[in-house]
């Protein structure tokens, strides 16, 4: 059962914590419990003074679920260690935690809650998109600090105290930005840096202490996890050992390509080139039935490209409308764009293209050369992304559309 982080007041009575860990769930941050747990020379507070929080994106490996319950919980539990699992449960929370799902606050941990409750897959289908890569990882400050920042307001209560992060040895930098982030009550701390701990130091000792490693935590279709090749080829096996993991992982990126043929998963590139050149046969079958049963809809996408402040030959921001037009099968949707094909490219109001991966664009208006310039097409996708566009999104367009007059006759 979870509770409204408004209503968090299952250990009221306590004195608020002196210490905050931030678990992740990966090797990092475990080691840190770990060593906390075994080694009491280790740390300068009672195990009593400590609460140890970890925000669930409701994406996270089932490896790490099963090696956190049956090696680290159980230990939490015999040290009566206050764990606290939340999530969000909508997209926007507020600060002051409406939104925020607890699902387990307890010394005697036994359940990993890794389905979370609003999942950062939802999320980013329901927009019809992929984790951004570049920049801030603003997948992570949504779906895990937007959650966090509320529960740990509320169960420190006010009075200061020592955040914890799991930055190891070569996160120097990632401390100091980290400390940025300090106020009169927070103060960063990060212990790996300290005993001089890099991942590896990490890994051995969370291994001397349990007889395993716990594995990397990340959610199964995370961007940066994908970013060189040993993680590639690590990813690729998880795939393998449970195909339908990726699967949904490769229906994500689908959607997302369908709407903006630029959002690869693989920094640009797209995942599915990259399983298809493995020959990763499991995981594109089970990728061809998730797809053949989903729900289809006829999407109208349109672009507003706008030019950087500082070099107008460069794109600067997009604003971008989407649009469901019908739903239906992806028989009947692949129908419709077929006979809008014929229909309307007869009269030259719309052009036909065909994408690398078979995917078919009508196009109302193509991008032009420089910005601005707009775009327009219809596509056919999973029904599982929403109408979404700015409010003033309309607005924008006519005054685009009004500003390029070779493309403004189709509109
Ligand atoms: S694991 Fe990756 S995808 Fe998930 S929140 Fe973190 S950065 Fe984003």
């Amino acid at each position: 059962m979870t509770i409204a982080c408004s209503d968090l007041s299952v250990y009221v009575d306590e004195p608020a914590p002196k210490v905050v860990l931030s678990w992740g769930l990966g090797e990092d941050s475990t080691a840190i419990l770990l060593r906390w747990l075994e080694d009491p020379t280790s740390r300068d507070f009672e195990l009593n003074e400590l609460v140890v929080v970890s925000a669930m994106t409701g994406n996270e490996w089932e490896s790490t679920r099963a090696e956190v319950e049956e090696h680290v919980l159980p230990r939490l539990a015999a040290a009566g260690v206050r764990l606290l699992q939340v999530a969000r449960a909508r997209r926007h929370v507020t600060k002051a935690g409406d939104g925020v799902v607890v699902l387990d606050d307890s010394r005697s941990p036994t359940r990993l809650y890794i389905e979370g409750a609003f999942t950062l897959y939802d999320e980013m289908v329901e927009a019809g998109t992929i984790p951004q890569s570049g920049g801030a990882r603003m997948c992570s400050v949504h779906s895990k600090g937007d959650a966090l920042d509320p529960v740990i307001a509320k169960v420190t209560r006010g009075q200061p105290y020592r955040h914890v992060m799991g930055f190891e040895a070569g996160e120097r930098r990632r401390a100091e930005k980290d400390s940025g982030y300090n106020t009169d009550l927070r103060t960063g701390e990060y212990p790996l840096i300290v005993w001089g701990w890099f991942r590896d130091d990490a890994i051995a000792y969370t291994e001397s202490v349990i007889g395993t490693g716990v594995g990397k935590s990340a959610c199964t279709f995370c961007p940066f996890a994908f970013a060189n090749k040993s993680n590639r080829a690590e990813i690729f096996a998880r795939y393998a050992a449970d195909p339908a993991v990726g699967a949904q992982t490769l229906l994500m990126e689908h959607l997302a390509l369908a709407l903006n043929p630029a959002q690869g998963l693989v920094g640009g590139r797209r995942l599915i080139d990259l399983l298809r050149a493995d020959e990763m046969t499991g995981v594109l079958d089970a990728f061809d039935d998730v797809l053949a049963a989903q729900p289809h809809a006829l999407y109208d996408v349109r672009r507003i490209l706008r030019p950087r402040t500082n070099d107008p030959t460069k794109l600067g921001n997009a604003a971008r409308s989407v649009r469901v037009r019908m739903r239906g099968t992806r028989e009947e949707m692949d129908a419709i764009l077929t006979r809008l094909s014929k229909e309307e490219r007869a009269q030259g109001v719309l052009e036909r293209e065909v994408g690398a991966d078979g995917s078919v664009r009508l196009y109302r208006h193509r991008r032009g050369p420089v910005f601005p310039t707009i775009e327009r097409y219809f596509a056919v996708a999973p029904a599982l992304a929403a109408d979404k566009a700015h409010d003033n999104f309309n607005q924008w367009w006519a005054s685009a559309l009004a500003a390029t007059p070779a493309v403004s006759a189709a509109a």
